[in-house]
């Protein structure tokens, strides 16, 4: 961050979209934590600093009567937790484009911090509106993005409000720096051999991660639900399992483009299969070409296990997206926590490894691995579209 901030209104966009509970108390403040450093650095350097964010879908959830659920929504609930973490107390304008943000960031002095309300209380954020993210950008000198998680959106604080501010005026937070930095190390002339797992649900929404890591990866592992269209299309019968019937030509055409390219596909040789989609499930191992009518795979078995461990320990590249089964039941978990531990593994053995992708993050965290391994994102849908070599609005906002 390499813009002068002494003395300025500071105008930062965070990514403080937290879990809460019934009570509205935060049960993950990961997010909170990854967003301090740059306010901290801020404040260290004399800036009064303005924070904005989204929480939740406030416009999808509205009152009976078409209101805002305010009480639901409300970043409020935030402020005395960011003002432990900071030291700082924390002032609070409810309206982030009325008068009493405007009023509030008037007085706002050098060291001192105040949150905007829920930016999505406002039609015009996610319209990427030009008025509202003006009135955004009339509250201070300089303007920071540090919302990994939402770059890939252009929305009005994130993406437009960054026009109002000339170059030297606007800047990348820390956050945002390092999961760039990290990507890139994948991206840009990575350590060879270099794997990619993918799993999770469906082939159809990784389809563009597929075809770009075919142009760069070395092994593509494939786990979860989304293996099961590559199998039935090579012949297998999948019996229940998940399977987009209208992908099986284009996963033939992966495959295809695979081989000519000479990139090495990994599909799991055995599945811990199910007769129910349900956590007490009858369950037995199988080979995955061979699921018999009525039973599902919901998790990769030993055999691939095996495979896909031998393929992750000697790779010294590494990039993980998906879960390998349905391991929100414990009965289905063990694939991804065998993949997890790999992943550590080869960590350990000095390859680089990066966990992109909501779920995977979920199991690597749940493991208390995710120190073990190189970088965690904080961005699932963003690091995708990082990954896919799709420019994100709110990077591009920032670089011009
Ligand atoms: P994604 O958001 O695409 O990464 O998908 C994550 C979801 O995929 C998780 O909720 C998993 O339960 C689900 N999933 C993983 N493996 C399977 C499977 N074999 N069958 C059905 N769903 C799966």
């Amino acid at each position: 961050m390499n813009i002068d901030v002494k003395n300025k209104k500071v105008l930062v966009r965070v990514d403080f979209n937290v879990p809460l509970d019934a009570k509205f108390k935060i049960t993950d403040d990961t997010r909170i934590r990854a967003a301090l450093p740059t306010i901290k650095h801020l404040l260290k350097e004399g800036a009064a600093v303005i924070l904005m964010s989204h929480l939740g879908r406030p416009q999808k959830k509205l009152n009976e009567d078409g209101s805002i659920n305010v009480k639901k929504f409300t970043l409020n609930h935030l402020v005395s937790h960011l003002s432990k973490k900071l030291r700082v107390k924390v002032k609070f304008a409810d309206n982030c484009a009325g008068d009493s943000a405007k009023k509030l960031a008037k007085s706002l002095k050098a060291g001192e911090v105040l949150l905007l309300e829920n930016t999505r209380f406002h039609k015009e954020e996610s319209k990427g509106d030009k008025a509202f993210a003006k009135k955004l950008a009339s509250l201070a000198d300089v303007y920071v993005n540090d919302a990994f998680g939402t770059a890939h959106r252009a929305h009005a604080s994130t993406t437009t409000v960054a026009q109002f501010f000339k170059k030297g005026k606007k800047s990348f937070g820390f956050l945002m720096l390092k999961e760039i930095e990290n990507a890139n190390k994948l991206l840009n002339d990575p350590a060879r051999p270099l794997t990619a797992i993918i799993g999770g649900a469906k082939v159809s929404d990784k389809i563009l991660l597929l075809e770009r890591l075919i142009d760069f990866a070395n092994n593509i592992v494939i786990g979860g639900g989304m293996a099961y269209t590559f199998i039935k299309a090579k012949g297998g019968s999948t019996g229940n399992s998940l399977v987009e019937e209208d992908k099986q030509k284009l996963a033939l055409r992966l495959l295809a483009k695979a081989k000519k390219k000479g990139v090495n596909i990994y599909l799991p040789k055995d599945s811990v299969i199910a007769d129910k989609f349900a956590a007490n499930a009858k369950k037995e191992t199988k080979y995955s070409m061979r699921i018999r009518k009525g039973w599902m795979g919901l998790d990769i078995g030993e055999k691939a296990q095996k495979e896909f461990a031998a393929v992750i320990e000697s790779s010294s590249s590494i990039l993980w997206n998906g879960p390998m089964g349905v391991f929100e039941m414990p009965a289905f978990a063990k694939g991804t926590k065998a993949i997890a531990k790999s992943v550590a593994k080869a960590t350990k053995k000095g390859a680089f490894s990066l966990v992109g992708g909501g779920d995977s993050v979920a199991a690597v965290n749940q493991m208390g691995l995710s120190d073990k391994v190189s970088y965690v994102s904080t961005g699932g849908g963003a690091m995708l579209e990082f990954l896919e070599g799709k420019q994100l609005p709110g990077i591009k906002a920032i670089e011009g």
